[in-house]
């Protein structure tokens, strides 16, 4: 069988440990070409858990997720919706960033991951999920949905309802599920669409943090 990241998940569920032992993840070729691991942030006690697709190129370089333009847009949408960072474990279904260089010296363009190796890289996040139990887990974009929900879940039809992972079960974490579009999505789309997709998103995390005590 081919390598996946579960020959390097530990035991421990200390996030502090989980993220060491992701530093030398082999469990997929993404490893090869970016600059480091980009592993989940955020305090063990969080009771809302954000998953995006994988680090972007300013990721990458610094090592934190959702810190580059998408993260902004984020941060922007976390304020209007009146949640607080801080109380948030942020994190990606891919660890490693994926790119082309289209020509040498041009910027580095995001390639979304293959299933492969958004299978290969889910131990992460289930240890992520068993380290955090969150009460509840926004899945931002298809990419994060399609890695814990199926890869026949379709994103567009499951908006704005409260979900439940189909192996809760195995996982012992049943955590409430809430689908949203991905940040990056805002910023690609046309711009007479921003206004509308960015209220979409806030009107979703308002909705996953109603669902919270
Ligand atoms: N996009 C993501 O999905 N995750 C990041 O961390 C940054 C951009
Ligand atoms: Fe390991 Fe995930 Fe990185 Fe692949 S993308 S090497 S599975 S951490």
């Amino acid at each position: 069988m081919a390598a996946t990241a579960d020959d390097f998940v530990p035991d421990s569920r200390d996030l502090t440990e989980l993220a060491d032992a992701a530093n030398s993840c082999k469990g997929c070729d993404l490893y090869l070409d970016a600059t480091q691991t980009v592993f989940g942030a955020g305090p063990a006690t969080a009771d809302l858990m954000l998953v995006g697709e994988q680090p972007g190129d300013q990721e990458d370089k610094a090592g934190a997720p959702f810190v580059g333009p998408a993260g902004r847009l984020l941060d922007k949408a976390l304020v209007a919706a009146g949640v607080d960072r801080d109380r948030l474990y942020v994190t990606n279904a891919v660890k490693h960033f994926k790119f082309t260089l289209p020509e040498r010296g041009k910027r580095r363009i995001h390639k979304t991951p293959s299933r492969t190796e958004v299978v290969s890289c889910r131990p992460w996040l289930l240890a992520e999920l068993d380290a955090v139990r969150p009460d509840v887990l926004m899945l931002l974009g298809a990419t994060a949905a399609q890695s814990l929900m199926g890869s026949a879940f379709r994103l567009t039809a499951h908006r704005g309802e409260a979900l439940h992972l189909p192996d809760s079960d195995e996982l012992g974490a049943d955590p409430t599920v809430v689908v949203s579009a991905h940040p990056s999505s805002v910023l690609r789309g046309r711009p007479e669409d921003r206004e509308k997709a960015f209220e979409a998103l806030v009107s979703d995390l308002r909705f996953a943090a109603g669902l919270l005590g």
